[in-house]
C-alpha cells in the first residue's frame, strides 16, 4: 500500500502544476521539488472540448521503479525530472478520462482496481481509489455507459470488474458496454514470460464470455466522435482513444449540477478555432510528460523501436492540430497541449 512510497518521491516543483510547465520541461528538477500535489488531490480536472465534456479522475497512485520506468535512460537524466524515493521508486498516477457526450457517459480506461493478488499487493499496493473519486464527483458506477480499455495490463482495467459477496467476478459497471483491443486480449491469453504478470485474466475474461466486452480491431468508432486506433511499442496492440469533438455543434457547456466545483473548470480549445478540438488518451506510448521526447520510453515497452515510430505518427497529427494529450500515469499533470519548442524540444502547456 502506500508504505511502499516514500512520503514524497515525485518531482514537479512546489505549487506549479500547469503554468510552469514548459519551464519544467527544460529546468532540471531536484529532490527538493518532492513534496508537490498530486493533481487529484488539488481537486478534478474537467473542460469541454467542442461538445463533449471531459474529467479525469484517478484511482490513486502506485511505485515504479524508476530505472524501468525510463527504459535506457540513465538515471543523471531522468532524475532531473522526477525524482525517486531512496529505493528508486518514482510515484506514478493511474489516470482515467471520463466523457461526457450529452448522451453518454464514457469510462476510458480502469486503473488498477481491488483484486490483485497479496504478492502483487506487495510490489504495488493497491490504492483502489477510483470508484470513490468518482462517486465524490456525483458519477456512481451504473451511470457509466461505455469503458473502453486502451489495453489489458493490470493497471488500466482492474475495475473492469469486482468480486461479489459471494466471490464471483461481476462487472463493476453493470449497464456498460465494455471494449479493448482485440489483439491484446488474444495476447493475453498466452504471454510472454516476460510480462505475463501483467495480465489477469478477471479483469476481461468473464465479460468477454458473457458478450458484455466487445473486441476492437483498431480504427473502430465507438460513438460519434470517439474512436480507438493502434499505437504499437508499449504492445503490440495497444490502442489510443481518441475523441473529437465537434466543429459545428456548441460547446458542451452544460455542467452536471453538483458535481466538481465551478474553479476547477478549464476549457480545452485549440487557439485556432478552425481547427477541430481533439484529445487523446494516449496510454503507455507517453505514459507521463517525462516520457514525451522520441527516445524517452519505457523499459517496459516490447518494441522499444516502434514506441519511437508510433511517437512520430502521433505528433505527425497531434502537433500541427493542436490534439490535447491525455497522460495514463502521470501523478501530477493529466493533460496537456505538447508543443515543439524552437529548439525542437517537446514542451507541455496547460490546457485552457
Ligand atoms: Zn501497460
Amino acid at each position: 500500500m502506500r508504505n511502499l512510497l516514500s512520503p514524497a518521491v515525485c518531482s514537479l516543483p512546489a505549487g506549479s502544476r500547469f503554468l510552469r510547465f514548459a519551464v519544467e520541461m527544460t529546468t532540471p528538477f531536484t529532490s527538493a521539488d518532492a513534496g508537490a500535489a498530486l493533481w487529484h488531490t488539488e481537486g478534478m480536472h474537467r473542460l469541454t472540448l467542442g461538445d463533449f465534456e471531459l474529467s479525469a479522475f484517478s484511482d490513486g497512485t502506485y511505485p515504479l521503479d524508476g530505472g524501468a520506468f525510463f527504459g535506457v535512460i540513465p538515471k543523471v537524466m531522468w532524475s532531473r525530472k522526477v525524482a525517486a524515493d531512496d529505493k528508486n521508486y518514482v510515484t506514478t498516477g493511474l489516470n482515467s478520462l471520463l466523457i461526457r457526450t450529452g448522451t453518454q457517459t464514457v469510462l476510458v480506461e480502469t486503473g488498477m482496481g481491488n483484486k490483485l493478488s497479496d504478492r502483487m499487493k506487495k510490489f504495488y499496493g493497491q490504492p483502489a481509489k477510483l470508484l470513490e473519486n468518482l462517486s465524490a464527483a456525483g458519477v456512481a458506477p451504473e451511470d457509466i455507459d461505455i469503458v473502453i480499455n486502451s489495453h489489458l495490463h493490470f493497471d488500466h482495467c482492474g475495475w473492469n470488474t469486482v468480486r461479489d459477496e459471494n466471490g464471483k467476478i461481476v462487472p463493476t459497471f453493470p449497464r456498460a458496454k465494455y471494449y479493448a483491443p482485440e489483439g491484446e486480449w488474444q495476447y493475453a491469453r498466452k504471454p510472454s514470460e516476460r510480462d505475463a504478470i501483467s495480465y489477469i485474466p478477471e479483469n476481461y475474461d468473464p465479460l468477454v464470455e458473457s458478450g458484455q466486452m466487445t473486441l476492437l480491431r483498431g480504427g473502430e468508432e465507438i460513438v460519434p466522435g470517439i474512436s480507438v486506433k493502434t499505437f504499437r511499442g508499449h504492445t503490440a496492440c495497444m490502442q489510443g482513444i481518441i475523441v473529437r469533438g465537434s466543429q459545428n455543434s456548441p460547446p458542451f457547456d452544460k455542467l452536471r449540477a453538483g458535481s466538481v466545483a465551478e474553479s476547477a473548470t478549464r476549457v480545452g480549445h485549440p487557439p485556432d478555432s478552425s481547427l477541430v478540438p481533439t484529445a487523446c488518451y494516449i496510454s503507455d506510448l507517453m505514459p507521463t510528460t517525462a516520457h514525451m521526447d522520441l527516445t524517452w520510453g519505457m523499459g517496459f515497452d516490447l518494441y522499444p523501436l516502434d514506441t519511437i515510430e508510433s511517437k512520430k505518427e502521433y505528433y505527425a497529427r497531434a502537433l500541427p492540430e493542436k490534439w490535447l494529450t491525455v497522460f495514463t500515469h502521470d501523478p501530477h499533470v493529466p493533460w496537456a497541449y505538447i508543443e515543439k519548442d524552437e529548439a525542437g524540444k517537446m514542451v507541455a502547456k496547460e490546457a485552457k
